[in-house]
């Protein structure tokens, strides 16, 4: 189901009655991030930098991470590019963090609840991605958000970190939604950010009570039930004049592409093999219908 970019998958996507929708593009390698460019991407909605921690002994440095970082996001030519930081702990364990085992790593200590008992580790990423954000167009994006705490917490690092690399152009910050707390208390967090991104596929885990990656629950992992449309409208509704995108697998799923539109989402980051259908698929349409 690859469809070839031909040339007009590089233009940007307009409904028929004339509404942008941004495709971007979810990466985690260098190589997806060169499909993604090769693909039309307008943008990276979600570069994972796991890749960048979990085979290794020792933490990286800021040097090195400032150099992975330029190093995968190069292929991209100047597009904008949101870069999350790090989404590890419970199941994916870090070698040179002694982390005891969770009892139920999706509901320990993962993603910003990590960051916030590490600083040593946010502030690390921080200054590498605020140094990448000199030369590049970059946006931050903070996993697994629940509480307001946890947004305002990182802020506070993230402008501390701009004070002391003494950096003016600020780069957009955003919290991810993705967990039913989030979505139901969006209008609260968004008041720490300049945008949010739907993580759809923890939201749904954690709506559905069924681990994402448990064939043996399969049947109850549905990211496109109703009460995930309804957490979309909520957090739709909720988030005010604070853009929201999508960077959940639902956002490269062809049948509900019309109805997350209808609800609001302009913006749409999928897997990099989905650009051009999805891009296609949304010059089909029209909202005003
Ligand atoms: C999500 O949860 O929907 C998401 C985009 O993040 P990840 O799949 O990396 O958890
Ligand atoms: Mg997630």
């Amino acid at each position: 189901s690859m469809v070839r970019c031909q040339g007009v998958c590089h233009d940007p996507a307009r409904t028929l009655d004339r509404v942008f929708v941004q495709v971007e593009g979810n990466v985690g390698t260098n190589h997806d991030v060169e499909l993604a460019f090769e693909n039309g991407a307008d943008g990276i909605g979600l570069l994972r930098t796991e890749q960048l921690y979990l085979a290794r002994d020792l933490p990286p440095t800021e040097d090195e991470l400032f150099a992975e970082l330029r190093a995968a996001t190069a292929p991209m030519h100047g597009k904008p590019i949101t870069i999350r930081l790090l989404d590890v702990g419970g199941d994916k364990p870090l070698s040179f963090l002694r982390l005891t085992a969770a009892s139920n790593p999706a509901l320990g200590r993962r993603g910003v609840r990590l960051l916030l008992e590490y600083p040593e580790l946010l502030r690390t990423q921080l200054n590498a991605v605020l140094r990448l954000s000199r030369e590049q167009e970059i946006r931050v994006l903070v996993p697994m958000v629940t509480l307001e705490e946890d947004i305002s917490a990182i802020r506070d690092v993230f402008e501390s970190s701009l004070a002391a690399l003494g950096i003016s152009e600020r780069p957009p910050f955003g919290a991810m939604i993705e967990t039913p707390a989030a979505a139901l208390g969006v209008a609260a967090i968004a008041k720490h950010v300049d945008f949010l991104s739907v993580g759809t596929n923890d939201l749904a885990q954690y709506t559905l009570a069924a681990a994402r990656d448990d064939p043996a629950v399969n049947r109850y992992y549905l990211d496109d039930h109703p009460a995930i449309f309804r957490l979309l409208s909520i957090i739709a509704a909720d988030a005010g004049r604070t853009p929201v995108s999508m960077c959940g697998e639902l956002a490269g799923r062809e049948e509900v592409i019309p109805q997350l539109l209808a609800i609001g989402f302009r913006s749409l980051s999928v897997a990099p093999t989905l650009i051009p259908r999805v891009k296609a698929l949304i010059r089909g349409l029209r909202l005003d219908a």
